[in-house]
């Protein structure tokens, strides 16, 4: 059965020449970058090689680059690291109601550490109001988080203006910016945009798993959360993961070097979706039957790789399953959640109602999509939704 692919927000498939790289790391230059002798030397030249690349990518300096295990690792030290190292100036942060768990858990920490959240709600479409963020922004504000783009349906946060506006209400107050599902998808430039620190994860952008990395202006001190050998200037001890450095900044480099071809593609197909959804749900209503709704924004201002569907009367994780019957792969609402029982905050915070918050799957593409792949799960749609919603009472 040929394979669909439709979860690309909660990981994707590493390109092969990005594995066939970090193979030739592990296997040939596989040195310690600390090692003085010729195998470190060369290991620390891929090191700093690949910090070089995404530094460019992003208009900012190679020191500001820090890398992570992960995304929820970069989260983690921008916003507890930042905490802790400004909480002589306040202990008030910021942050919205729809943010990964790899955010708001460290907000959640810091809480029950003595540090006061405020949780900023979003409209309709998942879009947080710039005007409320520099309205919450006070003198002993230490650190606002916005995501860049939403995991769930794919709202793209106006992060410049908001940078903007922290910026002008309270210069000490550090922007984070988690853009885990941005990087490799919108046009990122933080210095231009206000962010003093940026959360990226590898295996989003068809790199590997347990890599990412932290953006963090040179400005800005944060305190390790992490102790040992003191690499990277001691904000981030352990030996660094040569091969999945390597492998990130060479994935962040295909994505980037066609980066207006690779996310019109990736549109395209989303639009061509769209188009289906649409077509059926001329269909469904001509029966009389409930449509399909799709969350959230979905022109341009969204996301390029996100759909949220909303399927009344089905289950999502039956259809995810039936779907899965037939090679083709999504998520029921984020793929993070599947660990936490309790439903969507997003879509709670964007106001869905409550008996279509377990109706709700996600559809994440990626530049290995095809028009193909589209035309196969539209019509799978076809065939299995009339079919679940015969064994639904609704
Ligand atoms: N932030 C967002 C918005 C995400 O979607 C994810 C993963 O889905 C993360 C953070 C965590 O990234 P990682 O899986 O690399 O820890």
């Amino acid at each position: 059965m040929r394979e669909i692919y439709l979860d690309n927000s909660a990981t994707t498939q590493c390109f092969p020449e990005v594995a066939e790289r970090m193979r030739r790391v592990l296997t040939e230059e596989y040195g310690n970058p600390s090692s003085m002798h010729h195998k470190g030397v060369e290991a620390e030249k891929i090191v700093s090689a690949s910090r070089h690349t995404l530094a460019q990518i992003l208009k900012v300096k190679d020191s500001e680059i820090i890398f992570t295990s992960c995304g929820t690792e970069s989260d983690n030290l921008a916003i507890i690291g930042g905490a802790l190292a400004s909480c002589r100036r306040g202990k008030h942060l910021i942050t919205t109601r729809i943010e990964h768990p790899a955010v708001l858990e460290s907000m959640k920490y810091l809480e029950s550490q003595g540090y006061e959240v405020t949780y900023l709600p979003v409209d309709k479409d998942g879009l947080v109001e710039p005007a409320a963020v520099e309205e919450a922004v006070r003198g002993d504000t230490i650190l606002v988080s916005i995501m860049h783009t939403n995991n769930e349906i794919g709202a793209v946060e106006p992060v410049a203006e908001i940078g903007r506006r922290i910026k002008a209400k309270n210069p000490n107050t550090l922007f984070h910016v988690d853009a885990v599902q941005g990087f490799g998808k919108a046009r990122i430039y933080p210095a231009k945009m206000g962010i003093d620190l940026l959360a990226v994860s590898a295996h989003k952008i068809h790199g590997p798993k347990g890599m990412g990395f932290l953006y963090k202006s040179q400005k800005v001190r944060l305190v390790n959360l992490i102790y040992g050998g003191g690499q990277q200037n001691g904000l981030r001890s352990g030996t660094e993961n040569v091969a999945g450095i390597a492998g990130m900044a060479m994935a962040a480099d295909m994505l980037y070097r066609d980066f207006d071809g690779e996310t019109a593609k990736i549109r395209g197909l989303k639009n061509a979706f769209l188009e289906e959804v649409e077509r059926f749900n001329e269909e469904l209503t001509s029966k009389g039957e409930e449509p399909l709704i799709v969350n959230g924004r979905t022109g341009d201002d969204s996301a390029p790789h996100i759909i949220s569907l909303t399927v009344p009367g089905v289950r999502a994780e039956v259809l995810l399953h039936a779907l899965e019957d037939k090679g083709i792969y999504v998520s029921s609402g984020s793929a993070c959640s599947s660990n936490r029982p309790h439903p969507s905050q997003t879509l709670q915070a964007i106001g869905l109602p409550r008996p279509y918050w377990d109706n709700t799957i996600r559809i994440s593409l990626s530049g290995l999509n095809t028009k193909e792949d589209i035309a196969e799960t539209a019509a799978a749609l076809r065939e299995i939704v009339p079919f679940l919603r015969r064994y639904t009472r609704h």
